[in-house]
């Protein structure tokens, strides 16, 4: 349920309606807007009785919202949301095109120096790292951990680049939150229900990548659950899901674009470098995510690629990375949008 009060609603009229939900041990989620607040209404299990918030003082009317998310839904939250970065000064959301790229793991400092100098210098204010690492086999390298949160912070520090990192567990809520401007949840990781209420709990935006197998509505109750704990900065990413096909790691589902913006006011990202699994593959998959309405991408750029400790095959170079942000320059503005 969305309350929606009266553009001269005061605030103590306000305050009421949602002293008013607690009342009936809901709870309410303000949500200001340009000419009026509304209050949006989680945690009834059936339908919650209008008619007594739809008599207090202020309230314009109560709107029932008919998806099973809500607060990540757009009948609830008409305008696209805005996330801003205070790091680097960046808006993620509409009009602009925000690209975010790094290796897959933080390997050593020197590399992530190098990384993070590289992309300042070609325009890119977001350096995409992990160190803690979710990998197929309990063989390969896992991330160098709280040292490599350590690097990360240092070259945020140093360099003012912009950080984002993954989350696995619980455990390390605190670490990586303070070592990142976007905490990463991964696609192995979009149902940890235990984790998504963590970061729910947390103050800096979520990056939640879509489950290899998962429908554009579980996606978007993984987001509620974020939400639901009162972190509102999610950003949706795209990073490709399982088909039949071969001819690629997953199938970079693009369509998904659409519908999501549709169903959805939160920002919405494209993955092209899990997605394709292949280097030649990404510039292309960039380009069209810009086209079909992503608002950013995240991509794997390693200054060598041949040597990376993990998804190599994937990493752009620097050159190719600097190659694509001239097509993505050229093509941004055609679309209304800045970078
Ligand atoms: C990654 O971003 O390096 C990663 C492990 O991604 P995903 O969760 O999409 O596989
Ligand atoms: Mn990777």
């Amino acid at each position: 349920m969305l309350v929606v009060m009266s553009s001269d609603a005061s605030a103590e009229q306000v305050a009421r309606v949602i002293e008013s939900i607690r009342t009936i041990n809901l709870t309410p989620h303000t949500l200001p807007g340009p000419t009026r607040t509304a209050i949006a209404i989680t945690g009834n299990t059936g339908a919650v009785d209008a008619r007594v918030l739809e008599a207090l003082p202020g309230v314009k009317e109560c709107i029932r919202v008919t998806k099973p998310y809500k607060l990540a839904s757009r009948e609830m939250h008409k305008h696209d949301t805005v996330i801003p970065i205070k790091t680097t000064g960046q808006d993620i959301g509409p009009k602009t095109f925000t690209v975010i790229a790094g290796p897959c793991s933080v390997e050593n400092e020197k590399m992530i120096f190098e990384s993070a100098e590289f992309l300042l210098s070609k325009g890119i204010k977001m350096l995409r790292a992990g160190a803690f690492k979710p990998r197929t086999s309990p063989y390969a390298f896992q991330g160098m951990g709280l040292d490599g949160l350590a690097i990360l912070k240092r070259v945020r520090e140093k360099t003012g680049i912009g950080i984002v990192t993954e989350l696995m567990d619980t455990e390390y809520a605190e670490a990586v939150e303070e070592a990142s401007d976007i905490i990463q949840i991964g696609t192995r990781n979009m149902q940890n229900f235990s984790l998504l209420k963590r970061v729910g709990k947390c103050r800096k935006p979520v990056l939640l990548k879509r489950g290899m197998s998962a429908t554009l509505e579980e996606w978007l109750m993984s987001a509620e659950y974020i939400m639901a704990g009162g972190n509102y900065q999610v950003i949706l990413c795209e990073r490709g899901v399982r088909t039949f096909s071969d001819h690629s790691r997953n199938t970079l589902d693009l369509s998904v674009i659409p519908p999501a913006k549709t169903l959805s006011h939160l920002p919405i990202f494209v993955d092209p470098s899990h997605g394709t699994g292949k280097r030649a593959y990404v510039p292309a998959m960039s380009l069209a995510g810009l086209a079909a309405g992503a608002d950013g991408i995240l991509i794997e750029t390693h200054p060598d690629p041949e040597r990376a400790m993990s998804d190599g095959a994937q990493s752009l170079d620097f050159p190719g990375t600097e190659k694509l942000m001239t097509q993505l320059k050229q093509m941004a503005p055609l679309l209304g949008r800045t970078m």
